[in-house]
């Protein structure tokens, strides 16, 4: 789905020619204009602040990649037919780090959703305070219904080109949707063979036995829930006893799950590409699992075999009423039309565990109605900063136990909570998570453009 631009935080004028360039240069690129435009919708006080920003023309970079890598990636499947897919790699910003970003395997996957991805990245990685650059990458490789050959001969004719352009201090991808613990370890593999090289801080999300770091798995998903969590306590308020509505079911869907009944709530939804499952008793974490990461199956599956569920074939799962929902499937998955049945069943909080699920309008809708609404690249950074985590733990040869990073996780998206409050404090538009998280992110990228002159 795309989203239609919107008057939510309306562009000022100061912003204008940035964003009409940016329509100029990339005219068929839906989701990378949204992403842009919500960001220079709400910085434009921090320009009145800073004419140095304008002067050094931050805007007018920021908004353009650093370099933009796409190449072709040709394998031959079980039937032995030659497939050709499409490879990317736009690596965004490095002025705060390495390039750092996923990369995402679905057919869906083109330039402009690449390009959305790594543009939010820059910012989600600079609210961790954690030195790491903005990128993303992917291939509209479609991993479903491919053998675990197919999967593994894609990957190597993937890392065949992309290999060249990496490096623990140049670039360091990491998973997305279609990417997993499996894709991970057959592009790692790849990339050792060619560059004879076991360079463990060139991936983040590896197994644990050959590098990877506690948590990672479970890290977008808890955060996104420790976020709302932070949000929650503002008003006083937790997960305690609450309904919780979860889209996808994914890596990020599933350890929302986790963390949210961990704390005392129900998660109540779970969904997928055909349509969504709803269990009062809340979801059986178990069968979820089983269901979609050991059989890769349908969420229908899930109700066939748990009594207290039931499977809504197409249709919205933001129907289902909530107290607080983490929508985890992806980009403009949840319309304007889907916000207002939210708020009118009573919803206190959304937090994005995906990357820009809510269209504008949607988002605008919640602020209205005073729903705590956390933005992606503040709500699901928890994954890219346990990433980083791992990275220095590969730096420093060192392991930290699943409880240590996981109170890391929880400072982390504590202090982000805290930067993105702040902001939003300091200039006047107090609650709005979206103008916070953006205000504090685009001060530190900002600050170390300048400082680095032009380049
Ligand atoms: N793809 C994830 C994200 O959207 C993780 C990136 C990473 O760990 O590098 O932030």
């Amino acid at each position: 789905m795309t989203a239609t631009l919107t008057d939510f935080h309306p562009l000022a004028e100061s912003v204008q020619p940035v964003f009409d360039t940016v329509l100029a240069r990339s005219p068929h690129e839906p989701e990378f204009q949204q992403a842009v435009h919500e960001v220079l919708g709400t910085i434009a006080p921090v320009l009145e602040k800073h004419p140095e920003y304008v002067e050094a023309g931050i805007l007018d970079r920021v908004v353009e990649p650093e370099r933009q890598i796409m190449f072709r990636v040709p394998w031959v499947d079980d039937a032995g037919r030659l497939q050709v897919n499409r490879g990317y790699r736009i690596q965004f910003s490095s002025v705060l780090g390495p390039y750092k970003g996923g990369l995402r395997f679905h057919p869906s996957v083109n330039l402009s959703i690449i390009k959305f991805l790594g543009f939010e990245q820059i910012f989600k990685n600079a609210l961790t305070g954690q030195g790491i650059g903005g990128a993303k990458g992917g291939s509209d490789f479609d991993p479903h219904g491919r053998s675990e050959a197919e999967v593994m001969r894609f990957c190597q004719s993937f890392m065949s080109e992309l290999y060249r352009h990496l490096g623990e201090h140049t670039d360091v991808p990491a998973g997305d949707i279609g990417v997993g613990g499996r894709e991970i370890g057959y592009l790692f593999g790849a990339y050792r063979k060619i560059t004879n090289r076991h360079e463990s801080g060139m991936f983040t999300g590896k197994g644990t036995g050959w590098g990877g770091a506690e948590v990672r798995t479970e890290a977008t998903g808890y955060g996104a829930v420790f976020f709302a969590q932070e949000m929650l306590a503002v008003r006083g308020d937790s997960f305690e006893g609450k309904r919780v509505g979860i889209s996808g079911s994914g890596n990020v869907a599933i350890y929302a799950i986790q963390k949210a009944t961990q704390l005392g709530a129900t998660a109540v939804t779970a969904s997928d590409s055909s349509g969504y499952v709803v269990d009062d008793a809340g979801i059986d974490l178990e069968l979820l699992r089983q269901i979609k990461e050991v059989e890769r199956g349908r969420i229908v599956e899930y109700a066939n075999r748990r009594a207290s569920a039931r499977f809504v074939e197409g249709g919205s799962v933001w129907d289902v009423p909530v107290d607080i929902a983490v929508p985890s499937a992806t980009q403009n998955e949840l319309s304007l039309a889907d916000a207002e049945s939210l708020i009118g069943n009573g919803v206190l909080a959304v937090s994005e565990g995906a990357n820009m699920p809510c269209v504008p309008d949607a988002v605008a809708a919640f602020q209205r109605a005073g729903v705590l609404f956390a933005p992606g690249k503040a709500a699901n950074a928890g994954g890219v900063a346990t990433s980083a985590l791992e990275m220095s733990q590969n730096a420093s040869r060192q392991r930290w136990t699943f409880g240590d990073s996981e109170n890391k996780l929880r400072e982390i998206m504590s202090d982000i909570h805290r930067a993105a409050f702040d902001a939003a404090e300091k200039y006047d538009v107090g609650g709005d998570y979206v103008a916070g998280a953006n205000i504090a992110a685009f001060q530190r990228v900002a600050a170390a453009m300048l400082a680095q002159g032009v380049i």
